[in-house]
Formats: C-alpha cells, structure tokens, sequence
C-alpha cells in the first residue's frame, strides 16, 4: 500500500521547464548555456517563442539572423516550441478582469473575438511558413479572456501553459499546465511549470539555476511526459479547485 501511494506520488511530481521570450533578440550566451545543460542531462523545455517579437525592451538584446534554425534544431531534440503571444505588446488594459485575475497589461484582453483569432492565427501561419507545427501556447503576462481561449481552441491550440493548481486539468477544451511561481521551486507532489526569463539573468542567475537542476533532475519532467498521465482525476480536480479559489483571492486582496 505504502508502495502504491509512493509510486503514485512520483507519478504526478514534476517540473516543466518553461523558457518565456524566446525571439530573435535575446540573451543568446545564456541560452547557448542553457542548451548545453539541458543536453547534458535530457531535459526538454517548452520553449515560449514569440513569432513577431515587436516588444522595444526586447528588441534591445542581440538578434541571432539564422533565429529560425535554431527553432527547427529545438524542435529535432523534442522541445516543446509553444507559441508565446504574437508580437509581444502590452496594449490592453485587464484592471485585473482578466481570467487569471494576474491583472497586468496585456497583449489579447479585451480585444473582441475576430482580432485575437487573426493574431493568434497570423502567429500559427509563420510558424507553419517556417516548418513548426504548433499546438501549445502561452500569453505574455499570463493575460487572456474567454475570447483568447474560444480563439485559441478554433486555431487548434491544444494546450496552455499558464493556470492555478497542483496538477494539468482540462478546461474550455483547453489542457492548462499550471504555472504558479516566477521562482524556480520544487514542490514535494504535483505538476506545473516555471517561467523563466534568461534576458533578466546574469551569470550568478545562471549557476543557481544549474544548481537546481542538478538537485531535481529526476523530478524534471517534459510536455510529453505530462500528456501521458491519466487525464481524469477527481481529487487532482478537487485540489486545483481549492488553490485556484486561494490564488485569485489573494490576487484579488494585494
Ligand atoms: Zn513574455
């Protein structure tokens, strides 16, 4: 019995190592680092890549010309390349009504039904254009509304890295990977993501980060590995419930 339960709770204990803002201009040398550990150890992230990246703050990093062969050779090791908005501009206000109720600017909120569906499609065709097939994505700042979801499902986009809870749960046709610390944080049972930003790290950044993975690299898990467990779970539903319930209300009091 003890066995049973042990086994169970490895089975649903994993990090997602989830890159945000991968584009053309970025800090390259960490990332160049990043793939060297991530090979040396097997680990495949999901990489959040933003197809027109039109953001000034990140236009400020080098560009790499030859970005998109470095997408198709990611997506030879199976990466996950998952699509990370559009063009990256917070243009919308969300006054903390957006469905996550994160409350930052946003790049789809608010936008009416037809406007996210061509952004979210205009982003599909290019990486099509460039060979990629996409069926996850991720919004900038965590910022969506029921039309970022309807859209999202009518484009084909099968998962969404972003949301409350312990574990992946199906919801609006959509399976969420929760994604709740912007730390890298190991929790002893669940399943969700991080978020990690290389443009904001320096190199201590980076070796704390090694260290880490050096520790939980048997609890490091990949899109792949999270579509293969059992998809109906009612206490993984129950329990998500409740941290989802937590999370908003604490968002909702700061
Ligand atoms: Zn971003």
């Amino acid at each position: 019995m003890f066995k049973e339960i042990k086994k169970s709770i490895s089975k649903y204990t994993g990090l997602l190592i989830r890159l945000d803002d991968i584009a053309e201009n970025m800090n390259w040398n960490l990332m160049d680092k990043c793939e060297v550990l991530f090979d040396e150890h097997g680990i495949k992230p999901l990489l959040g890549v933003i197809p027109f990246n039109k953001d000034p703050e990140l236009l400020n990093y080098p560009k790499n010309k030859n970005f998109w062969d470095r997408v198709r050779s990611w997506k030879k090791k199976d990466w996950e390349i998952s699509m990370h908005g559009f063009s990256h501009l917070y243009e919308q206000k969300t006054n903390k009504k957006d469905y996550f109720n994160y409350g930052g600017d946003s790049e789809f909120y608010g936008l009416d039904y037809n406007t996210q569906l061509s952004k979210i499609e205009f982003g599909i065709k290019k990486f099509k254009e460039e060979g990629l097939e996409v069926r996850s994505f991720f919004a900038p700042n965590h910022t969506y509304d029921l039309n970022t979801l309807k859209a999202l499902n009518d484009s084909g986009i099968k998962i969404v890295s972003d949301g409350y809870g312990l574990f992946p749960f199906f919801k609006h046709n959509l399976f969420f990977i929760p994604q709740l610390f912007c730390k890298e944080i190991m929790l002893p049972f669940g399943i969700q993501s991080t978020q990690i930003h290389l443009n904001y790290w320096d190199e201590d950044d980076y070796e704390k980060f090694k260290n880490f993975i050096l520790k939980n690299k048997n609890k490091i898990t990949n899109t792949e590995q999270i579509l293969s467990l059992d998809k109906q779970n009612i206490l993984k539903n129950c329990i998500n419930f409740s941290v989802e319930k937590i999370l908003k209300t604490l968002r909702k009091i700061r």
